[in-house]
């Protein structure tokens, strides 16, 4: 169903551990006709804290592995000579290890490794008890291939836009890989979250170069800013430098853990939260607004 009425952010952090998913909950207490994307499919935690019933489980392959059928393998070895991925010894291959190149099932003799796509992970389709939806995905462990099952699960999210829907809110994952890569795409606006420590603020950086190539809008949330001002300092200087909004500052206070390990968002935890959050959610879609967002070709809409 196309509806470019809704607003597509992300939420994105350097690195992990800056409060990212505590900001991607708060904002999406506050916004309405939302769905919500938990993107962070190597480490999603959303779902453990918002109460959701699943509607619809679709399997995930990441692509194709090797694998040897017994009965006909005579030992002869060559397999484990040619993979250069070390994915193969005593004539039985690692799955974990095997990067599905495909090249032992060229050349063995026997025909006996079989080359098929397999079950990675698994992606949801759940709602909430307001009735907002919510996707997340699990990846197995030792899978590959993160930025795929991504692609994945904002298409299945994308699919069910209704004709109110005002927010579609995608939890990104930390670092800037190829799954942040593929959370970025057909986003309208990105949330930065940052905390004042040094290789928080490198790997901050590490990110604004990369949403420099990508050309998309973007303003910055500083989470406990009071445990270092003289860095948080420095990065206020950045950000003015550079150009990018800060959107608002969040002291530290033991709330935020608390409320996560009460299954809470803060907002729902601590009230007093809620004119902030309110607050940065304006800013954002002032700021999306002054710039519009894109249609399917790419072009700018809105204006
Ligand atoms: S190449 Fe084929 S026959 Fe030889 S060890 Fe490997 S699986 Fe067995
Ligand atoms: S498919 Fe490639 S990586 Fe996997 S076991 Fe065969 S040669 Fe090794």
């Amino acid at each position: 169903m196309t509806n470019r009425n809704y607003k597509q952010i992300v939420i994105l952090s350097g690195k992990g551990g800056t409060g990212k998913t505590s900001v991607a909950l708060a904002l999406s207490d506050i916004a309405k006709n939302k769905i919500i994307v938990d993107a962070d499919v190597d480490a999603a935690n959303m779902h453990i804290i918002l109460k959701h019933k699943i509607n619809l489980k679709i399997d995930y392959s990441g692509g194709k592995k090797a694998e040897i059928d017994e009965t006909k393998c005579t030992k002869c070895g060559l397999c484990e000579e040619v993979c250069r991925f070390d994915a193969i010894s005593n004539y039985s291959i690692d799955r974990a290890s095997c990067e599905g190149c495909g090249f032992c099932c060229r050349v063995c003799p026997e025909n006996a490794i079989k080359f098929e796509l397999v079950k990675s992970g698994e992606y949801y389709n759940s709602s909430l008890e307001d009735n907002s939806e919510f996707y997340f995905a699990r990846l197995m462990a030792g899978e590959g291939n993160s930025g795929k099952l991504v692609s994945k699960l904002k298409e299945e999210a994308l699919n069910h836009l209704h004709e109110n829907t005002e927010w579609v809110i995608v939890d990104g994952s930390p670092g800037i890989g190829c799954p942040v890569n593929a959370s970025l795409t057909g986003s309208d606006f990105v949330v930065m979250v940052i905390e004042p420590t040094l290789s928080g603020f490198h790997d901050f950086k590490r990110l604004t170069e990369l949403l420099k190539i990508f050309k998309i809008p973007s303003g910055a949330i500083i989470n406990k800013y009071n445990l270092n001002k003289d860095i948080a300092g420095k990065i206020e200087n950045y950000l003015s430098d550079e150009k990018i909004v800060l959107l608002g500052k969040i002291p530290f206070d033991n709330n935020f853990s608390k409320a996560i390990r009460e299954l809470k968002s803060i907002i729902d935890y601590d009230i007093s939260y809620t004119p902030l959050f309110n607050n940065i959610l304006k800013k954002i879609k002032s700021l999306i607004n002054q710039r519009g967002v894109k249609n399917e070709t790419g072009s700018y809409i809105n204006r």
